[in-house]
This record gives C-alpha cells, structure tokens and sequence, in this order.
C-alpha cells in the first residue's frame, strides 16, 4: 500500500503546498459559479500574456510556437492555449476539467408568498442528497440580464451580509417523515418575513420586490437571470493537524483550479497545451457550454488558422492524435463508510493524484477505458519527475459508478484517461480534499502538458 504522502513531505515541500493551498482556498471562496470561475481564469490569463482568440482573430494575427492565447464560450466555459513547437496535427496535450458544480437553480418564476414569508422556488441542478440543503445558510450567487442587454451581477450572502436557507422538519414531528425524503419541489428558499405596509395584497413578496428594486431587479428579470443557491461561506482548513481543505464546488474546481495553475507555468511546450474548462458536466454535458458542444473543435480550428495550419484533414489528425487528462475528482476512501469501497483498489486521501483507467458502472457500462500505451508513457513521464500518483476504481465493483468528460472526448480517437483528487463527501454542499494531493495533481498537470506525444 502507498505510504501517506506527508511521510515524505519535508519542510521546504510541505510550506510550497501550504503556499499553493491558500490561493486555492481563497479561488474556492471566492468563484462558485461556472460563471465567476470563467472570469477568474480570464483575469489570470490576461495577466500571464494570454490573448483574447476573438481580438486575434479581428487582427488576423499569426501566432507561432510558445504565443498563448485564450477563448471563452457565453462567460461559463474557457480554452487556453499554449502554441506548441510540433504541428498541430501531431496532437495536442489536454487537461480537461469542469468548473459547474451541483447547486439549486432558481426558478425563472421564483417569488411566491405562503404563511407570511417570501419564498424563492428552485430546481436543484447536478446529483445532490436533497436533505443536505436544508437547514445551512446559503448565498445566491448570478447574474440579471435586463431586456435592454445590461448584465447586473448578483451576489448575496457572503462577506458580512444577510444569507437565505431552506427550513428543516423539527426531530419532534419528524414522525412517519424521514429527512431523506425531501422532495425536489420542497426545496424553497426562505427570503423574508416582513409585510410591505404600503401593499394592499402580497405584502411578503411585496416587501422583497422593493429590496430587489434598489439592485435594479424586477419580478420579470428572473425569466432572463442565472441564480444559483450554493453554500454561503468561505472555504477552510479542515482537520485540527490542517491537512485537508473543506469547500463548496472541489468537484470540480480543484481540478480546474490545479490545471489553471499549470498551463500558466507552461512554456512553449512540444505539443499545444491546452487548458479546456467546461460547464454542464454534472447534468450530462449537455448544451453549448457542455463537452458535447462543438465550441473546442471550433476554437481549435480557429487557432489551427492563425497558426498557418488549419485545414480539414489537419484539424481531425489534431484531434486524434492527442492525449487527454480528464481532469475530475474522484471517491476517496471514507472510514465512515467502508463497506462501499475496497480499499486495495480505491483512491485514499494524501496518496496523490488519482488515476481511474476506467469510470462507468455495473460492468464498466458508459466507461472510457483508457489504453495501457497510453497509461505507460505517462507512468514513465510522472515517474521521471517523482509525481505521486494511484492507480484507482471509485467504489466496490456494482455499488455505483460514475462518469466524467472522458468517453465524449475520446470520440475524436484521442487518448484519454480520468485523473483527479479523491474527495470525501462528493456532491455535499462542503467537499474535502487533501492539501497534498492538490498540490500533486499541480504537478501532474504541469508534467503533462510538457510531455512530448
Ligand atoms: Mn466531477
Ligand atoms: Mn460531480
């Protein structure tokens, strides 16, 4: 069995994580929306000589080996690129990683009044346990878009301001009802409890439209508005040694947050490295922002262009002959839930980035199995720089199962294979990870994206 990686971790190493994980923690806190994470990894890449796509574009601007340039899709999904020294059509090395997380959604009709209280309907979006979201405070974090265009960023209930919730049934009438059982439909975000005394009717809702008014939002605004209610509060240092973070959104941001990090530290690589984080994953990878989407394939053919490089066949053979990490969390080990995992062949906390050659579930169904060349080349690539890594399953065979990005970008016939940091309590409103398996995944990346194909 693999030692815990803090035996090993000496004092200069062990103040590196620490260092690295403060800016994590601060990233989590602060980004908890596809949204926020989408301009936060502009801002970065504007500030590390990255350049906008469409400007380059407008410019017709030729690009050559080592130029980085960046594209974004409808602010909730980001490419960055790294030009790299080959063709393209000898491939590219993608690290892919998704920066939606599950939530409650509000409704575009959320406002309604019932027992004097002003309430906000939702639909919870992503695989959530619905109890969990009852009964802690949340934040609402989104955007209004007014018919005119003007876009109204809304963010309430972090810093010191007020924050909302869902009620819980009391334990005394709990009888015949079981926490487990909160129906979708049940979850209703409480905002307010004072009547409008100049209302003649609906004075509760009334009452919450004028706090609404004074941020520029009416009633109707919601029909065109993105709202999402997710745990209020900062992400932190969790266990009393300090060795693991406690956060909203690690699945999948720690992975997104790891591959930012990495891109950034890339310079001219061998083949183009590319940074792709997506929207939608946790809802099927669906939509225009969603893996399924024909943005990336688009956007390399645009880069491709301003490279000398694009035509058709070039752009399939781009496609095909690269290497892929799909970058997502995974289960780790839970001692308070043993029986689902064998733990000879699932991920632990603090043993390093895990690798899952397959994903799926009940026979491997859905799963990308990834190619042992390919799994080979990067043992001997992570290997060479002492990168920890496991090789892992996420739970005992037929308990469940899973699936990531992976099996969508393998269909260009690129190499891909699921690599990520365990976590505890995937999908709760707060995920723990390990500091350092964050920061071995950090290294992961970095090494990849330096990889020769
Ligand atoms: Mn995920
Ligand atoms: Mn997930």
């Amino acid at each position: 069995m693999k030692t815990n990686l803090w035996e090993n971790y000496e004092n200069e190493k062990g103040k590196e994580v620490e260092d690295f994980c403060k800016s994590y923690k601060e990233f989590l806190s602060n980004n908890k929306t596809e949204r926020e994470c989408t301009s936060f990894a502009v801002k970065m890449a504007e500030k590390n000589g990255f350049k906008p796509l469409e400007k380059l574009i407008k410019e017709n601007k030729k690009l050559n080996a080592g130029d980085k340039v960046y594209a974004v899709n409808m602010d909730k999904n980001v490419v960055l690129f790294v030009v790299g020294k080959r063709p393209f059509s000898e491939g590219l090395n993608i690290v892919g990683a998704h920066i939606d997380s599950p939530r409650l959604d509000l409704k575009a009709k959320p406002l309604y009044e019932c027992q004097g209280f002003c309430l906000l309907d939702t639909h919870y979006y992503g695989g959530i346990k619905k109890y969990q979201w009852t009964a802690c405070p949340l934040a609402l974090h989104g955007v209004v878009i007014k018919k005119d265009g003007t876009k109204l960023d809304f963010v309430v209930g972090e810093n010191d301001d007020c924050v909302v919730g869902i009620s819980d049934l009391l334990p005394h009438l709990e009888r015949g009802e079981k926490k487990e059982n909160v129906k979708g439909e049940d979850l209703n975000i409480i905002a307010g409890n004072k009547p409008d005394t100049k209302a003649k009717e609906s004075k509760f809702k009334s009452f919450i439209l004028n706090v609404l008014k004074q941020k520029g939002i009416d009633e109707e605004d919601f029909f065109s508005a993105e709202i999402e209610a997710v745990p209020a509060g900062k992400a932190r240092d969790f266990g009393l040694d300090k060795s693991m973070v406690i956060g909203y959104g690690q699945d999948d941001r720690v992975c997104a947050y790891t591959t930012l990090k990495a891109i950034m530290e890339t310079k001219t690589p061998e083949n183009t490295a590319v940074c792709l984080l997506v929207d939608k994953e946790e809802i099927g990878s669906v939509g225009a922002t969603g893996i399924h989407s024909k943005y990336f394939e688009n956007t390399v053919a645009e880069v491709m262009n301003l490279c000398g490089q694009y035509d058709e066949l070039n752009l399939r053979r781009a496609l095909q002959n690269s290497n892929m990490l799909s970058s997502d969390v995974t289960a780790g080990v839970d001692p308070n839930y043993l029986a689902v995992f064998n733990p000879e062949t699932d991920a632990h906390l603090a043993k390093g980035i895990s690798f899952n050659k397959f994903t799926g579930s009940y026979g491997k169904a859905g799963a990308n199995d990834a190619n042992p060349e390919f799994i080979a080349k990067l043992r001997n690539c992570l290997d060479a720089k002492k990168v920890s890594y496991q090789a892992t399953e996420m739970g005992k065979v037929d308990q469940g199962g899973g699936g990531t990005i992976a099996y969508i970008m393998a269909k260009f016939g690129m190499n891909v294979i699921d690599a990520g940091v365990p976590v505890l309590n995937m999908h709760a409103p707060w995920e723990i990870t390990s500091k350092v398996d964050i920061y071995e995944a950090f290294r992961c990346y970095v090494e990849f994206f330096k990889m020769k194909n």
